[in-house]
């Protein structure tokens, strides 16, 4: 039986496939761009002038000072140097923290935005912006910073070095595990769920062991693009709420924590999302249980499994606890104070999921 369900896509135009950045400049034209801002980081900056140059005249800019959390001071600095050069759209070409910076701006210009992903993040399909100002990160909610276009050219990824695109791609394969026991998931991003579960899992492995793999690349790309376009469309719940509360006390780094946490919180709600847990595992093989089969595949990957390995101090626990505890959210599996300590010591020591 089919249950009683509510889905919202969310407008954006799509390109695919090897070589499609050189089609930046023919997107930027449809959206009426004449002098394009383009973003990336510091070390980005040589990669995004490549994807750029084609667009002659139409560079307006190239800021490069992007950097993680989208600080709100960075994104001043963006805005002058898009007023200075008289911009009139904004291509962001990077991971999530270029791409974040590229939202705050259309959130304060209204500009049109194509993103040109080149990790597994996958915020350039979600309405969603997190910015840190007085070292507090706030997240709001707003079509007005969803990209127009997203191109995802996977020979842009190829230079993504083994452990960023581990935990990159651990990233997005947690958006779609959280996804499938969404208080309102539906049949569409269930099965965009499960489909990039598939995808990751299979070419994630493959991309680590030879980054130059082509046919992988491609597969983790679609795979992060479809977990991503669950991020946006249903409610995240404790797995999302334990990175967030963990990167801002602790300054812990995004991709790295979400690596961690993501087989210990499906464990967690095996009991009570039997179904998507399942989905979860029957993509990931067959052969374990959800948790397990993340285990592992953390494990093939090298990623980190301890919370003690990437910066988490054993006496911050507590407060965590009580960070995760604040506000309501929504859990298959309400959380309670003694059984999340139970997983964050245990995440945070490298144990396996319980
Ligand atoms: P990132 O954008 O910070 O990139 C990590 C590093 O890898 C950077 O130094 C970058 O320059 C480099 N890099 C990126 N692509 C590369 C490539 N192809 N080759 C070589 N180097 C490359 O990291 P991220 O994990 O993509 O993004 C993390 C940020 O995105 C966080 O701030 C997080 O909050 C945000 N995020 C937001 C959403 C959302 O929906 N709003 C979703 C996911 C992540």
């Amino acid at each position: 039986m089919i249950a009683p369900f509510a889905y919202t896509a969310l407008p954006a135009r799509v390109l695919f496939g090897p070589g499609r950045a050189a089609e930046l400049g023919a997107e930027l034209a449809a959206l009426g761009g004449c002098r394009a801002l383009v973003l990336s980081t510091a070390g980005q900056r040589g990669m995004a002038a490549r994807v750029a140059a084609p667009l002659g005249d139409a560079l307006g800019a190239h800021f490069d000072g992007a950097v993680m959390h989208t600080p709100v001071a960075v994104t001043e600095r963006a805005l002058a140097f898009l007023h200075d050069a008289a911009c009139d759209a904004i291509v962001a070409i990077g991971g999530g923290s270029t791409i974040g910076l590229g939202k705050a701006l259309a959130l304060r210009t209204g500009l049109p935005q194509i993103a040109v992903p080149t990790t597994y993040a996958g915020s350039e399909v979600t309405p969603v912006l997190g910015q840190t100002e007085g070292g507090r990160k706030t997240t709001l909610r707003s079509l007005d910073v969803l990209p127009e276009v997203v191109i995802y050219d996977p020979e842009l990824t190829l230079s993504l070095p083994p452990a960023i695109s581990a935990t990159s791609g651990l990233n997005a394969l947690a958006h779609a595990v959280e996804a499938l026991y969404a208080r309102d998931a539906n049949p569409i991003t269930s099965l965009m769920a499960e489909e990039g579960i598939r995808a990751l899992g299979a070419a994630l492995p493959a991309v680590v062991a030879d980054g130059s793999d082509h046919q992988a690349r491609a597969r983790a790309q679609y795979g992060a693009w479809l977990c991503a376009t669950c991020l946006g469309a249903v409610g995240m719940a404790l797995h999302h709420k334990i990175c967030h509360a963990l990167g801002g006390a602790f300054g812990l780094p995004h991709a790295e924590t979400h690596a961690v946490l993501i087989p210990h919180v499906a464990g967690y709600n095996a009991g009570a999302a039997p179904d998507a847990m399942a989905r979860v595992a029957r993509a990931l093989g067959g052969t374990d249980d959800a948790a397990a089969a993340l285990w592992r595949l953390a494990g093939t990957l090298g990623a980190p499994r301890a919370l003690r390995d990437i910066g988490m101090p054993e006496d911050g626990i507590g407060r965590a606890v009580a960070l995760v505890l604040e506000g309501a959210y929504w859990n298959p599996r309400p959380p309670d104070a003694a059984s999340l300590e139970a997983l964050l010591r245990r995440a945070w020591a490298g144990a396996p999921p319980a």
